[in-house]
């Protein structure tokens, strides 16, 4: 019943939200009928007392003063993961989820957010970004899901990720027109894009029980070199922007700041040390996890900079954040708490939500069926070979890797052939069979390491083919020989030559390479703990796998498998 009225009045106040957000270089006018919603909103304090009893049972301890505690549920790089996923992050087959062993999902995510609602009906929801990109769902739809599930859900904002720039402006523009509610960004000049200018505002203000909230949109600077956004957009310093619209809020009278950041837990902590008068950065981008129970956390949730609250909530839609903020009268932070929620097997799968996922799925076995390429032989990605010395369907894999962000500094590729799950034969390639050898939804991942380091990966890439372990490195843009015969990890590797400018070159330890492989492997998987512990410059979240090597399979068609002895066993 709460939750009811309480998603009557989000959806009345959508216009009333859009009526105060602000763009680059002109207020917008305000619709007199767009401004009657309000009332619905300030009717919700008989709910109150509920909501006290919510909060006291959640944390333990009642808060500091009533009305004006504010609860932020928050989610970040959802990633189109609208099907549940599993511990790893991939699609979750159909028994497991039966079995209760999946987490995630649109269908779980409703139920995760009513039941936040029912503690407290007045709860912000927020997203810091990257909801495009990861699952078919998005390769079909484009951004239609995301907003037809984000409306559903209710949400009161949004910053852009660098994802939803992926297919350009435009597509980013159709998802804003979708959605009911503002997409925000406030580190760019937009004005000379058509499909964004005078639509991408840079801050909006919302209203909760008679408070109003300054959100403003955060986007990570380097976002032209990992995605589209096309010439147009001319991204700009996040402290200075961030620190315009804290001004320009304050000004306004708004003295409660959230800031919705697609930047990464390292840039919020520089952000909230450096500008004055941020409550809550609500993060993502970098999918990191904190807390205050689990060990593995990358931090306290929040984790307080001076007085700003940082959260971020995972990434995959496996947590939702659920931050409790109690302000002073001046709109300072006196009390910020939380932790994020897990949403495990046991929370119940709304059923309409499961039906209509059943439907959206229907169209998506035509992209399964559809012929990419074609192959002029059988890529042979068979484990047995694969795991032990060079194959062809490592050489394409690591082909196309090295291809797609060749052009930005990237010498070589590594890939580790546990990530090759199956062959493709002669003739016609579809989508589907792309997707059966690499199924696991990983992302391009590229980073520099020192040529030292680099040969500490080789070795231990080699280190247990006598096992036929997935550790073994299929490689491009390099070859490199080794010796079983010798003790693992103690100088197997030999003889490894780097191509630089197209010349092959002996490897020098003291140089730094650009390396692109997977976001598994750059973060210690396989036992590259070194790429974990000594890579610089890393971004873990690029297109995916299955994507960049379709689209290499269709500019190379028909493809003419090979080995060329790039991989040396001695
Ligand atoms: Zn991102």
């Amino acid at each position: 019943m709460i939750t009811e009225n309480s998603r009557l009045a989000h959806a009345s106040l959508a216009n009333d939200r859009f009526a105060n957000v602000r763009f680059a270089n002109a207020r917008v006018g305000i619709p007199a009928a767009a401004r009657t919603a309000t009332g619905a909103v300030t009717r919700r304090t008989a709910s109150l007392a509920a909501t006290l009893v919510g909060f006291a049972t959640l944390l333990g301890n009642a808060p500091a003063i009533a009305g004006d505690t504010l609860t932020i549920l928050h989610t970040n790089d959802f990633h189109s993961r609208v099907e549940p996923i599993n511990k790893y992050d991939g699609p979750c087959a159909a028994e497991d989820n039966e079995a209760g062993a999946c987490f995630g999902g649109w269908a779980r995510l409703v139920s995760s957010i009513d039941a936040a609602r029912d503690r407290d009906p007045n709860a912000l929801l927020v997203d810091g970004g990257d909801q495009f990109q990861g699952s078919l769902f998005y390769t079909y739809y484009k951004g239609k899901v995301a907003a037809e599930m984000m409306n559903a859900l209710g949400y009161d904002g949004m910053t852009v990720g660098n994802h939803e720039f992926d297919d350009g402006p435009e597509v980013l523009r159709g998802f804003m027109d979708a959605v009911e509610f503002p997409v925000l960004m406030s580190n760019a000049d937009v004005s000379a894009e058509p499909a964004l200018a005078n639509k991408l505002a840079k801050s909006a203000v919302v209203e909760r029980d008679g408070e109003r909230y300054g959100l403003i949109g955060l986007t990570t600077e380097d976002t032209s070199e990992l995605a589209s956004p096309g010439p147009n957009v001319i991204f700009t310093d996040s402290v200075e922007a961030v620190q315009g619209e804290v001004e320009q809020l304050t000004a306004d009278g708004v003295d409660r700041i959230i800031v919705l950041s697609h930047s990464g837990f390292r840039v919020d902590q520089v952000v909230a040390a450096a500008v004055d008068g941020i409550d809550v950065i609500v993060g993502g981008h970098s999918n990191t996890f904190l807390s205050n129970t689990d060990e593995s956390a990358a931090g306290p949730y929040p984790l307080m900079v001076g007085d700003t609250a940082i959260v971020q909530a995972y990434a995959y839609g496996k947590y939702l954040g659920e931050l409790s903020v109690t302000f002073d009268d001046a709109g300072k932070v006196v009390e910020a708490t939380g932790e994020p929620i897990i949403i495990d097997g046991q929370v119940v799968e709304n059923e309409a939500v499961v039906s209509r996922l059943v439907e959206l799925a229907k169209p998506l076995d035509e992209i399964r069926n559809k012929v990419v390429a074609e192959s002029g032989d059988l890529i042979d990605g068979n484990r047995e070979v694969c795991r032990v010395r060079e194959c062809p369907m490592g050489n394409l894999v690591a082909d196309a890797m090295l291809e797609r962000v060749s052009d930005q500094g990237i010498d070589i590729a590594l890939m580790n052939s546990g990530g090759i799950r199956a062959s493709i034969d002669k003739g016609e390639i579809t989508m589907g069979e792309v997707l059966t050898v690499l199924p696991f939804q990983n992302t391009l991942a590229t980073f520099e390491i020192s040529g030292a380091d680099l040969l500490v990966a080789l070795e231990n890439g080699v280190s247990q083919v006598e096992e036929v372990q997935g550790r073994f490195p299929q490689v491009a843009g390099m070859t490199y020989s080794f010796d079983a015969a010798k003790p693992a990890s103690e100088g197997r590797i030999s003889d490894v030559m780097i191509a630089k400018d197209g010349e092959y070159q002996p490897l020098d330890p003291a140089a730094t390479y650009g390396v692109v492989s997977n976001n598994y492997v750059r973060g210690g998987g396989d036992g590259y703990d070194v790429f974990a512990d000594k890579a610089d410059n890393v971004y873990d979240y690029g297109p995916n796998l299955e994507d960049v090597v379709a689209d290499y399979l269709v500019a190379n068609a028909p493809y003419a498998p090979m080995t060329d002895g790039r991989i040396v066993a001695e």
